[in-house]
């Protein structure tokens, strides 16, 4: 299935593993990673091009599944 995906310039890495993601913000303005790549959860999609922010049940955040988590998870209140 075609889907557009973000822009380039949106993508960055993950400082923990370094898989692409893109920041986005959630409507209490908190800046998540949201992976462009969706892990093990096909009801989830990648960002697509120009959106910016992320809403549960449909943006994956990192945080769930950057094995690197706990480096950087603290003070988070993410959806887990
Ligand atoms: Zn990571």
């Amino acid at each position: 299935m075609l889907r557009a995906g973000p822009y380039p310039k949106d993508v960055s890495q993950c400082q923990g593993c370094g898989v692409d993601v893109v920041w986005m913000r959630t409507k209490r303005r908190k800046w998540i990673m949201a992976n462009v790549m969706v892990v093990d959860n096909s009801d989830l999609r990648g960002p697509n091009a120009g959106e910016d922010r992320f809403k549960y049940g449909e943006h994956q955040s990192h945080f769930a599944t950057c094995p690197e988590a706990g480096s950087f998870r603290r003070g988070s209140d993410d959806e887990t």
